[in-house]
């Protein structure tokens, strides 16, 4: 990251001794410290019903940031920025409190009135906390800028989710809130604006008429885990899909923005993610597919999962297809995937070209050859990188064709130095910058096309479990491609 006037903020941490925080968010923050993006300018309030001392606090970031570094002297100076308030998000007078702590800290460290609230807690406290924050005046009103982050998930359907926001937005303005979708930290997702409209050879046909189809697989090998309490209430719809997979759909269906500034990007994300086509119940049985895992090689069926309903209907596994009705993708295809319990963690976007109009290769030469469409595929997790598979001659005697791989992955030297989604998203939250962030305008788009298929779903019995752990999911997510004549390209890639 390249050097920067560093930027001077109070964090106040809502859920500060939670997993997320504990295990994503001390460690990002330390990394920007470490690089200079912070430096002697910032103080974090930690916050949640628990009773801890600072001392107590500090010791459980030292212990955060253990595996960041090992500079002793480093890490207790960074842990001395942080303060701990026993906070309960529905009493007022702790609110009044916080705004006092908030003017010392602002005052001792010379933070010049910014501020950064980050709701790391659970969804029914995000409307609750901005309200109070505002009401009872935590929020500076000296110039600094007041932002707040709020983590996901933002609703469980459209209604649910304008309400939340509604919430929000009484309190803060648009511009000021930065809804986490982690996937949008991810260097792979970074990278997709620069490789479509930093390069000809690709924007050029970046359409309907090259592209066969597009396909987003974010799968998981891992099973519900410890999670089922949360999980089985939301779905492999509403958990991934309506989020992660549409925002990575967004950016690589919507057209080129006027500049790369964040008010620009969401412009064309939002009417992208406005263009797609909303299935009516008939649709939906169409082009979605669902499913939940079974037993399998020693690991039990999710409804036999600690914590998950005998009789649980909830998806584990999700699937669609997508219509944009704009001039750009026509009748082009945009297939998203994500399931838990699946042969490997991948996560990963294959871009199925189509082949020349006349294949010459086809007949005419003595050994008819058949050519392959052209495949890129831009790897977000566990690798990163961007292969082209192109089609070739082999170079025995004689006249073969054959694919190659054109492939950029990234080195183990460089992942390590590339910063982790919550360092990147911190940064930019501190820079002011929402280009890798949802606006309420595009999570009310991804609601609307996705409670459609959660309705359908809800509303009838399915036959679960469908897939076996270790598989690519059910055979009718195979089958919705084929009706198309297309085919996943992942796991069999060439
Ligand atoms: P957690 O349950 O570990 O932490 C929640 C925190 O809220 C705790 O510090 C708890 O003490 C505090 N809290 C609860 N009720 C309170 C109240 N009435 N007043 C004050 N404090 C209260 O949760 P988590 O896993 O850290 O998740 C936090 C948020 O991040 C959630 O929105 C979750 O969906 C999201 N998230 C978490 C992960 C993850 O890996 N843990 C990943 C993605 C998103």
């Amino acid at each position: 990251m390249a050097t920067e006037t560093p930027t001077r903020a109070l964090f106040m941490l809502f859920g500060g001794t939670g997993d997320l925080a504990l295990r994503k968010l001390y460690p990002a923050i330390f990394n920007l410290y470490k690089k200079g993006s912070l430096s002697k300018h910032f103080a974090l309030v930690g916050l949640s019903r628990k009773e801890l001392t600072d001392d107590e606090f500090r010791a459980k970031i030292i212990d955060s940031i253990a595996s960041e570094t090992d500079d002793k002297a480093q890490a207790e100076e960074f842990a001395s920025h942080f303060y701990w308030k026993s906070h309960d998000v529905n009493n007022l007078g702790h609110y009044a409190e916080l705004r006092t702590i908030a003017d010392e800290l602002d005052k001792k460290y010379e933070l010049e009135g910014n501020r950064v609230f980050y709701v790391s807690m659970a969804p029914q406290f995000f409307g609750i906390v901005a309200k109070n924050l505002k009401d009872q005046h935590v929020l500076s009103e000296n110039g600094g800028f007041n932002r707040l982050v709020i983590e996901k998930p933002f609703g469980r359907d459209y209604e649910s989710a304008k309400k939340l926001n509604d919430e929000l937005t009484s309190a803060f303005n648009e511009n000021q809130i930065y809804r986490i979708d982690h996937y949008l930290g991810k260097e792979t997702t970074q990278a997709i604006p620069v490789i479509r409209f930093g390069n000809p050879i690709i924007e050029s046909v970046w359409n309907q008429n090259f592209i066969k189809n597009v396909q987003v697989t974010l799968a998981e090998s891992l099973g519900v885990e410890d999670r089922a309490g949360y999980y089985d209430t939301a779905g492999n719809l509403r958990d991934m899909i309506q989020n992660h997979a549409l925002q990575i759909v967004s950016y690589l269906a919507m057209d080129e923005p006027n500049t790369f500034v964040d008010t620009e990007i969401r412009k064309e994300k939002v009417k992208a993610l406005e263009s797609m086509e909303i299935y009516d119940a008939e649709g939906v049985k169409q082009n979605f597919v669902r499913g939940q895992y079974g037993a399998g090689d020693g690991s039990p069926a999710y409804r036999d999962e600690p914590g998950v309903p005998k009789d649980s209907n909830n998806d584990t596994y999700a699937a669609g297809k997508i219509v944009f009705n704009n001039p750009r993708w026509g009748k082009t295809p945009f297939y998203v995937r994500s399931g838990k319990k699946l042969a490997a963690k991948q996560g990963r976007i294959d871009i199925e070209f189509k082949k020349p109009l006349v294949d010459i290769f086809a007949k005419g030469t003595k050994q008819p050859q058949e050519l392959q469409s052209n495949v890129l595929s831009l790897l977000i997790d566990p690798k990163v990188g961007i292969v082209l598979n192109i089609n070739t001659k082999n170079s025995e005697q004689g006249f073969h064709t054959e694919t190659v791989d054109l492939d950029y992955v990234q080195s183990p030297e460089r992942a390590a130095e590339v910063p982790l989604p919550y360092e990147r998203l911190f940064h930019d939250i501190l820079n002011g910058d929402g280009t890798y962030f949802a606006s309420w305008p595009e999570v009310a788009a991804a609601w609307k096309f996705v409670d459609p298929i959660q309705h359908l779903w809800d509303a009838t019995q399915p036959d679960f479990p469908n897939y076996k752990p270790g598989s690519m999911g059910p055979k009718a997510a195979d089958d919705l491609l084929a009706r198309d004549g297309n085919s996943w390209y992942y796991p069999n890639v060439r």
